[in-house]
């Protein structure tokens, strides 16, 4: 029971972080430890599926140099180990005057981070996406959509192939450092479990605060949870567009705005939208967690937000109350969509860090003891980033040892 290298986390991040620790440290015992029966059942397996290009992102942070390595990565990876991915391209559709500009400022964005696009002009636009209309857009080509929880199931099956060892149904209790190692409590279907490790890596997702407290670290931030709410087209329009179409978002929030996502499997997604949960693992509508909403309700930083953000939280809650409302969104820019076309899709739920002051943290965050490296913070496009990411962790975990 004794590892150099543990992993909390079987999330997308964890196993990209494990695959690689297990690479470049070879004959090293590394252990990957999840609670859940299967890998990738939170956020890696509830999202869009988007392999994003790098167009929002401030050129210089970790988000954008993570992006778009990884959305190169994430190809590479899918080629050699066939797995089906689609570069469709994407659409940023301004629909007026006010969103025109702000997609000027996101084509000048695109151009100091190096991503390819052109600017398309209402016509243009037509010709591209008949069904879609707007007054310009700009043309993302290297965009493309792939399913990230096979690509989890693939990065394991490498680790493994390189002598790592994944322990699924084991939920990390108590962690204790020492000046020689880290004890790990775990609760397991086989009971109660001690492992002992070298270094630990935490990719917990949801949980990145609470196993940052496990680990007594001094954290001003929480984990608040936001649901994405999807629906999906119904059969009979699975041709309506090509391409990803994203409206133009309100860079405030770090989150994209309702969108229309081909999805591998050929169907199309709506959504997701924004909404606060009240469970942070709870994909149904009316989950409601007494614990996980107190600890929402409790923290500061949670209401020095909503008194930032009140206006956009209403109109979130509105439109995902009302079907009729969050249809007219995406009629903005697809206006033949219809109540009917929409049906029911599985939700996902975002793992938001929040600062004691109230700031939401739109880069990655990461905490430290002597022994263990926190991802506190992984969003949206972390699924795309997940290869530089566990590169980018290596690196740290190898600058940690050299100061041992
Ligand atoms: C609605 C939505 C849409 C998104 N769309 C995209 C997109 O299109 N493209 C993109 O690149 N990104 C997208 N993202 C973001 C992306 O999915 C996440 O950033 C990424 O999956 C984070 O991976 P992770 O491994 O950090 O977390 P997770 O996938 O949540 O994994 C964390 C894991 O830790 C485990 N864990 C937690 N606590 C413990 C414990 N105590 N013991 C053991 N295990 C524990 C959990 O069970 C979980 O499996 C989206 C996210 C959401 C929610």
């Amino acid at each position: 029971m004794q590892y150099d290298f543990v992993i909390i986390g079987g999330g997308i991040v964890g196993v990209s972080s494990a695959w690689q620790l297990q690479t470049q440290f070879p004959g090293k015992k590394v252990l990957l430890l999840e609670k859940e029966s299967a890998l990738a059942q939170h956020q890696t397996g509830h999202n869009s599926g988007v392999i994003h290009a790098g167009v929002y992102y401030t050129p210089g942070s970790l988000k954008a140099q993570f992006c778009q390595q990884g959305a190169i990565a994430t190809v590479d990876f899918c080629k050699s180990n066939n797995i089906p991915f689609d570069q469709c391209g994407k659409l940023l559709v301004a629909t007026d005057r006010e969103e025109y500009h702000r997609m000027l400022a996101l084509a000048e964005r695109c151009e100091k981070n190096g991503i390819e696009h052109e600017l398309l002009d209402s016509k243009a636009l037509a010709n591209l996406e008949p069904q879609i209309s707007g007054v310009a857009a700009i043309h993302v080509p290297t965009s493309g959509i792939v399913d990230y929880r096979l690509v989890t199931e693939a990065i394991a099956r490498q680790f493994v192939a390189a002598g790592g060892e994944i322990r699924l149904g084991h939920h990390v209790t108590g962690l204790f450092e020492d000046e020689n190692h880290i004890r790990i409590d775990i609760k397991s279907q086989a009971g109660n479990l001690s492992f002992r490790t070298g270094y630990l890596v935490a990719c917990a997702g949801l949980a990145a605060d609470r196993i940052a407290c496990l680990m007594k670290l001094p954290i001003d931030f929480r984990i608040i949870p936001f649901r994405g709410e999807y629906y999906r087209l119904a059969e009979g329009c699975e041709n309506i567009v090509q391409h990803l179409i994203y409206p133009i978002p309100n860079t405030e929030l770090p989150f994209l705005g309702v969108h229309l996502t081909p999805m591998i499997d050929g169907s199309i997604t709506i959504g997701p939208n924004a909404v606060l949960g009240f469970k942070r693992e709870g994909y149904d509508r009316y989950n409601f967690d007494l614990l996980d909403s107190w600890e929402t309700l409790s923290f500061p930083g949670f209401w020095k937000l909503a008194r930032q953000h009140w206006r956009s939280a209403k109109e979130e809650f509105k439109n995902a109350w009302k079907k009729v409302d969050y249809l007219q969104q995406v009629q903005k820019y697809c206006p033949q969509l219809e109540i009917t076309d929409l049906e029911p899709y599985p939700a996902g739920i975002r793992a938001q860090a929040v600062m004691s002051d109230g700031t939401l943290v739109h880069d990655f965050l990461f905490a430290e003891s002597p022994r263990s490296l926190h991802v506190c913070n992984a969003p949206s496009p972390a699924a795309t980033s997940a290869i530089p990411i566990g590169n980018h962790i290596c690196d740290l975990v190898k600058s940690k040892q050299a100061s041992d």
